[in-house]
């Protein structure tokens, strides 16, 4: 069986401000944020040590027992709460 791929993902990191990105879905978008970041915290100049790290998004067939559990309760924990409120 070969692992299906799922979506990709995108950070952009700074190393010399020691930040990273929001994690996006287009890499546009995450394009924008470098040229953004470059243009707003270094005058336009290229960081040294910036970088675009890329990662597999996890599938729910892929996703652990656990990560699953705490999926569910989440999602039964905010159900909870807005029934709560709306009484
Ligand atoms: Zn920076």
């Amino acid at each position: 069986m070969t692992a299906q791929e799922g979506p990709v993902s995108y950070t952009y990191r700074c190393a010399q401000c020691r930040t990273t990105s929001p994690r996006v879905i287009d890499y546009r978008l995450v394009l924008a944020e470098r040229d953004t970041h470059r243009a707003r915290f270094h005058g336009g100049h290229i960081p040294d040590g910036e970088s675009i790290t890329a990662r597999q998004t996890q599938s729910w067939a892929e996703a652990g027992s656990l990560e699953r559990g705490l999926t569910v309760a989440l999602v039964l924990v905010v159900l909870l709460v807005i029934a709560y409120k709306t009484l």
